[in-house]
């Protein structure tokens, strides 16, 4: 989602207002940041190892490979990368490490 994002301000910065690229470039890293922001608040990841549902951190978060509805993060408990699924945070419990 995040990547279709960024592709879609870039391709539509390329064919628009190509004179006035810095403002497209404003667009696209604040929207990026704030979808990043948003998606961090929101989602947490159930662990497929341990059954451990934590969030990751923004940067995390940004920088893992997302599929679909799984997310390859790094879990706080068993200390693994896996495919996480992702949970949205107001639907289930969580519990802050
Ligand atoms: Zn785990």
């Amino acid at each position: 989602m995040l990547f279709a994002f960024i592709a879609l301000i870039g391709i539509t910065s390329v064919f628009l207002l190509p004179h006035r690229w810095y403002l497209w470039l404003t667009v696209l890293v604040g929207g990026a940041a704030l979808l990043v922001t948003w998606h961090t608040k929101n989602f947490a990841y159930l662990c497929p190892r341990c059954g451990d549902v934590f969030e990751v951190s923004m940067l995390e978060d940004l920088l893992s490979p997302n599929g679909g509805s799984k997310k390859y993060v790094k879990c706080p408990q068993c200390r693994k990368r896996a495919w996480a699924d992702i949970l949205r945070i107001k639907e289930q419990p969580i519990h802050k490490k």
